[in-house]
């Protein structure tokens, strides 16, 4: 092994989740370190390694940003830091598509840094796909070409290559004369600044003025726009519509098949950005049908889990040599089963330990881990449930002698049904103490938050630093949850019922009303 880490440098997609590879999510999930851009997603961030040091090098325009040259220093950097850890360089849309990937890869070549790529769904061709335009079609398009907007020249180039000040301010040197002769869909990147330049220059090089066009702005997300022109009305439709950043502009006969194939639908939650407080594990049902109604969901749950440390638990390493005494190990989290066995290999043991003994579960999420780690249940109650796990073992006409593996929190269900059983409590659950930089950001500017407990609200006030919030309303379950809100300063909308699906109708209804 070399002392470096491996780099990998990695395409985001444009920016809805879904359109993250398996390999990319695969890689930051287990990331020592991740260097991101901009237009990456939060929800995406969202599913890095916790743990990863996560380095913003794209603020947003109107802040310092890191120059490309400290950026291919900083990942030699790293990869030196992390020998035989993983590096992560996540960019938007795919790496090498004007994503400065090339010139990355070629100064960790030069320090002799091990590197992958993970390519990526670039935005040229997804963003117009979201849009219901096709980049190629049998008889209107049989090509299409990309083209950077704006190209960043150095001086002595621009001096020589550029001749009036006109294209001096606009820092482009495109070749319009064959641009403008091109048959094929044209697809801009970075272009909305230039592109009443742009625009004038292909129509002076005999490009149809009625060329059809369209900008689509944030493709992909929650906040995805679609405004069309002709190449002669481009420049004031921008001002217009007030056409920002991220956006491509596509040109061609294609953009017609938008009005019949634009498929994605304004959903009742699009544009919305939601906060969901809830721990990561509870906050996906909900986040599943927040998203679904499209809106962004940015999941910062309020509450983490830590391995137990044994002493504290009052198991020391030589308490594992005790399991020789039970003859069951019944296990109600995942948390719990990955508490266990971490813990048990530290201490030197392994699943040898487990011979004989019957293992059971309280459902099929935690059957599930069981089996990552070799082992499969003799036990697991129909209805998954603690009390159901409970009866089936009170049940067992011999009396085994039974080991529960559970956190902190759990409740005593298990241990009022087998009053014999010993509860080994193997991991604790602790407010959350601090947010990560780039969570607290996107949290900033979020629509509303979502509290479905009062300690939710109470430690959300804390590691937010409430002043820097874009908007003080929440969607609450629960009264008590509610005034613990309104007691922070928040405006509060409440659920109906103390029910998730309560909650979720009643942020539709809210947004509904709203916009009526
Ligand atoms: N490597 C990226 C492009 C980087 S250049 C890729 O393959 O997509 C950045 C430009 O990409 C933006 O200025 C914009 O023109 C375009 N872009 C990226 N994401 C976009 C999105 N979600 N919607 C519209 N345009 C986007």
């Amino acid at each position: 092994m070399s002392g470096f880490g491996k780099v990998y440098l990695i395409g985001a997609g444009p920016g809805d989740p879904g359109l993250l590879t398996l390999r990319g999510k695969e890689i930051i999930e287990k990331a020592d370190v991740v260097v991101y851009d901009r237009l990456v997603s939060p929800a995406i961030l969202g599913f890095c390694n916790p743990k990863a040091k996560m380095v913003d090098v794209g603020k947003m325009p109107t802040h310092h940003k890191v120059k490309q040259s400290e950026i291919n220093k900083l990942l030699v950097q790293f990869a030196g830091e992390f020998p035989g850890g993983v590096i992560a360089r996540l960019k938007g849309g795919d790496p090498f598509v004007f994503g400065r990937g090339g010139e990355e890869a070629l100064e960790l070549v030069a320090a002799g840094v091990e590197f992958e790529v993970v390519p990526g769904i670039t935005s040229a061709i997804s963003v117009p796909a979201y849009a219901g335009i096709p980049v190629s079609h049998r008889g209107i398009a049989t090509s299409f070409h990309i083209i950077t907007g704006h190209e960043k020249l150095d001086e002595r180039t621009l001096a020589s290559s550029l001749q009036t000040r006109d294209e001096r301010d606009v820092n482009l040197s495109l070749d319009f004369e064959t641009l403008a002769k091109c048959p094929g869909t044209l697809i801009f990147l970075m272009g909305i600044a230039n592109m009443d330049f742009i625009a004038k220059r292909l129509m002076e090089c005999g490009k149809d003025p009625k060329t059809p066009l369209a900008f689509i702005e944030k493709g992909t997300t929650p906040y995805q726009r679609t405004v069309t022109a002709t190449l002669e009305t481009a420049g004031e439709t921008i001002i217009r519509e007030n056409v920002t950043a991220p956006a491509i502009t596509i040109m061609g006969g294609v953009v017609e098949l938008g009005k019949s194939l634009a498929w994605k639908k304004n959903l009742p939650l699009s544009g919305k950005r939601l906060v969901v407080t809830r721990a990561a594990k509870q906050a996906s049902g909900i986040t599943a049908r927040l998203t679904a109604l499209g809106a962004e969901v940015i999941e910062t749950p309020m509450i983490e889990t830590r391995d137990v440390i044994p002493a504290k638990a009052g198991i020391s390493s030589a308490d594992f040599n005790s399991l020789a005494n039970f003859d069951i190990l019944a296990f109600t989290s995942t948390n719990g089963v990955e508490s266990f066995f971490k813990q048990l290999f530290t201490a030197g043991f392994d699943v040898r330990v487990l011979a004989g003994k019957k293992i059971a579960s309280v459902g099929k999420i935690t059957e599930k881990k069981l089996l990552e780690y070799g082992i499969r249940c003799d036990y697991v109650p129909e209805d998954h449930t603690g009390e159901g796990l409970g009866k089936l073992l009170a049940s067992l006409n011999h009396t085994p002698r039974i080991l529960l593996l559970q956190g902190n929190l759990a409740d005593d269900t298990l241990l009022k049904l087998l009053p014999k059983a010993t509860r080994w409590v193997v991991y604790e659950t602790l407010p959350v103490a601090e947010l990560p930089e780039w969570k607290r950001e996107a949290v900033a500017v979020a629509d509303a938050v979502v509290f479905a407990s009062t300690s939710a609200v109470e430690n959300f006030v804390q590691v937010s630093r409430l002043s820097s919030l874009v908007s003080r309303l929440s969607f609450c379950i629960g009264r008590m949850t509610e005034s613990a809100a309104r007691k922070h300063g928040f405006e509060t909308v409440t659920s109906d019922e103390t029910t998730m699906d309560s909650l979720v109708k009643k942020i539709a209804e809210y947004y509904a009303g709203e916009g009526a």
